[in-house]
């Protein structure tokens, strides 16, 4: 049988352990060494890396940036990583029926900034966007601040092209904005996280770039106040495109990160927008900060492309700058109906008080997707096990309040112990047949989403 270099060209096959290093980790604080990386650069070559492993019976993992939070591109048992950042060219933008063509590998921002330039729109905005991949986009179903107007990854792809375990090819869905033959594998497979089969081509449905977008950074003295207005908004039949939320530890965290002028004082934030045409959004703005006013929030209107890009830059910065309170974060994401974000906030709380542990939160308030960062010191070997024990209790919070325990970063290794929490064992049991009837030998990312 072949060995794995004599598939791809020497450069395109790394194995010294510098290079595997850099392929070892993810965004969450979980690592493992591959014993090789391939970077094949066509869906042919995928399909030989893949025959190769499944004649081999060897654990292949599908990797994009590596940006993941819940150690999806982690490498387990020694697997091949098999990186698609090569695999990123946008092959083609069809203005007239509103779908663009990609391979996997390109970066989300690049697509939304050539598109932009055209007049287009690519919704899906993950605070990662300007190094994250549409590959792991697709396969982890990314979401966004701008998921509260206008969905997330999973409301545009229309079609994907793969590899199939056995290393045979398919393409599933349509480029057509109908269809309904047979089952949807275009759905089962966005958000599979690599575990049914590598995403090789994409078809993704666009839209034409709203025409004005108004920026509004409200800020609260009283976190109730702010968690308040996100249920109001939404029920004064407004939905704006992004509704985020930043507690007074998050803010400071940035501020000292980089100052940006955020109020470090506030003990809350909300940062909204809203967009469309230009006459009904002032109208829309103006309804929104009369909500926030009258919760007694201080508004600032951002109205200049510069100033707005300098508060998303802030809002981006969030998950980097948490680094600066403590080494080590465990970030959950979970989902609660917004109307229990209030209660949600509390327990939160209740439970950082409960095991002595500084508890940031911020997210997309608007969706209910509240980013929980556990602050601690992986080095600390007893705060470190509290910090664990404490995502059980956030966990049940969520499910009590009718939530989700992930709203966007997926299960992954970080999350598998938990997923009985939420879905009962006839689910799993489901779930598990769909990937032996996609992956017998279960080579595709094995150990992820299932124990
Ligand atoms: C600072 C920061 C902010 C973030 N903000 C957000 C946010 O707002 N919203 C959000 O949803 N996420 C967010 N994330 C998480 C992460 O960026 C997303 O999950 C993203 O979709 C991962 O893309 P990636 O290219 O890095 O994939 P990777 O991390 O490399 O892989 C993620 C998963 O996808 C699989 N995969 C990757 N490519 C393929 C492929 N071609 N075929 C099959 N499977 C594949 C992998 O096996 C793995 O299971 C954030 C992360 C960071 C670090």
């Amino acid at each position: 049988m072949k060995n794995i270099k004599d598939i791809l060209p020497n450069n395109r096959v790394l194995t010294s352990p510098e290079e595997l290093f850099c392929y070892s980790y993810d965004a969450s604080s979980m690592e493992g060494l591959p014993s090789a990386v391939v970077k094949p650069a066509s869906t042919e070559e995928v399909s030989k890396v893949v025959s190769y492993a499944f004649e081999k019976k060897a654990p292949l993992i599908p990797r994009g940036a590596g940006t993941g939070m819940t150690a999806g591109s982690v490498p387990v048992d020694k697997a091949i990583v098999l990186s698609l950042e090569g695999m990123n060219r946008i092959l083609d933008i069809d203005e007239r029926n509103l779908v663009v063509t990609v391979e996997p590998g390109v970066i989300n921002a690049h697509l939304q900034g050539k598109l932009e330039s055209m007049g287009l729109f690519y919704p899906p905005d993950p605070a990662s966007m300007d190094f994250c991949t549409l590959g792991g986009n697709v396969a982890e179903n990314a979401g966004g601040p701008r998921a509260l107007k206008y969905g997330v990854t999973r409301d545009y792809v229309m079609g994907l092209e793969v590899v199939l375990p056995s290393g045979k090819t398919i393409t599933t869905g349509v480029k057509t904005h109908k269809g309904v033959v047979g089952y949807d594998l275009t759905r089962l497979i966005v958000g599979s996280e690599g575990t049914l089969a590598v995403i090789t081509k994409i078809f993704l449905k666009v839209l034409p770039l709203p025409e004005e977008v108004i920026t509004l950074l409200c800020t609260f003295q009283g976190i109730e106040q702010a968690a308040m207005a996100v249920p109001k908004i939404t029920a004064s039949k407004i939905i704006p495109r992004t509704l985020e939320f930043m507690d007074n530890e998050a803010i400071k965290a940035v501020e000292a990160y980089k100052p940006f002028g955020l109020p470090s004082d506030a003990e809350a934030l909300l940062l909204i927008e809203v967009d469309g045409a230009r006459s009904s959004i002032n109208i829309e703005a103006q309804r929104v900060a009369d909500i926030c006013l009258s919760l007694g929030a201080k508004i600032k209107v951002a109205d200049d492309v510069y100033s707005r890009r300098k508060l998303w830059e802030a809002r981006r910065a969030v998950s980097p700058a948490l680094y600066r309170i403590s080494p080590t974060k465990i970030n959950e994401d979970i989902v609660v109906p917004r109307s229990k974000i209030p209660e949600m906030l509390n327990a939160l709380r209740k439970i950082g008080e409960k095991y002595n542990l500084k508890i940031v939160n911020f997210g997309h308030a608007g969706d209910g997707n509240i980013h929980v960062n556990i602050m601690t010191d992986k080095n600390r070997s007893d705060e470190y096990q509290k910090a664990k024990d404490s995502v059980r209790d956030v966990f049940e919070a969520t499910l009590k309040f009718g939530g989700t325990i992930s709203g966007e970063h997926g299960v992954g290794l970080a999350k598998a112990k938990y997923i009985g929490m939420e879905l009962s064992p006839l689910s799993i049991d489901i779930m598990k047949s769909i990937k032996r009837v996609f992956d017998p030998n279960n080579i595709m990312n094995p150990g992820k989403i299932f124990l």
